[in-house]
């Protein structure tokens, strides 16, 4: 049996980034939409979790636009993604840019079971929709962090319009992410992931809808998760 075949991961989501990796970050490339959110979704991280001084996990870290985000902001991070290829681009990114990440090729599961309760703060942004049981993702990220730490996750919802917007316009229309990007099947109700994080022991604090104009070509945060959203949840004290 193949090393994928037993973990929680699917070797045709990471063959679909190891194909892109080398443009990530290329702001005009594939990944234009992540660009165009990442100082949104990092500040709104920052708002609510001053990251200056703490250990921050970012899993799924791709070519590392959320870790770097975050050690911007003076978080002390660690990525970790499945891809080799993603991860080398965001290792050589480190030396454009002169932050210091710890970049690892392991899973949540795995980390999870060496580095339990040792960070502040964890993020997992546009990685769930990707992954054969996003649960199990969801409750190692439960158990990296900290009691009284913070975990943001985000996603697609599914239902008819994010499967237009998300799917149809974005990769069919619009030409913003390559044609089988994300499959409807995996996309993830915000009632799922709010049931999964609970099980896992972790509370929701806010949710905020991510807005593609497709006339500005940017991105706003607010209300409606219909389509693209971020969850904040904390791990209640001990
Ligand atoms: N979080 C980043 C990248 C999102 S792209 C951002 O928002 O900018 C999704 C990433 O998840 C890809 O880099 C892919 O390789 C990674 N990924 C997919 N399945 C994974 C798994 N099971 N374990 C770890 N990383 C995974």
């Amino acid at each position: 049996m193949s090393d994928t075949q037993t973990k929680n991961v699917d070797p045709a989501e990471i063959q679909k980034f190891e194909e892109l990796a080398s443009r990530w970050w290329d702001p005009a490339s594939e990944f234009r939409p992540l660009h165009a959110i990442n100082p949104l979704r990092c500040q709104y991280i920052d708002l609510y979790s001053p990251v200056k001084g703490l250990k921050v996990l970012d899993v799924g870290c791709g070519g590392g636009l959320v870790s770097e985000g975050l050690a911007e902001f003076g978080g002390t991070v660690t990525g970790i993604d499945m891809g080799e290829a993603p991860l080398n681009v965001a290792k050589l990114h480190l030396l454009e840019s002169g932050h210091d990440i710890e970049y690892l090729k392991i899973t949540a599961e795995e980390l999870a079971a060496q580095r339990p309760e040792q960070y502040d703060v964890v993020t997992c942004l546009e990685m769930l929709e990707h992954v054969p049981d996003p649960s199990s993702v969801i409750r190692a990220c439960a158990e990296m962090v900290k009691p009284g730490g913070h975990v943001y996750f985000s996603t697609i919802n599914r239902n008819p319009k994010a499967w237009l917007m998300a799917i149809v316009g974005a990769e069919y229309v619009l030409n913003l992410l390559p044609k089988g990007t994300h499959e409807y099947e995996k996309l993830i109700k915000p009632s799922e992931l709010e049931a999964w994080a609970r099980n896992s022991g972790l509370a929701s604090q806010r949710m905020t809808g991510l807005h593609y104009n497709p006339l500005t070509q940017s991105y706003t945060l607010g209300q409606g998760v219909d389509v693209n959203y971020m969850i904040h949840t904390t791990k209640p004290l001990a």
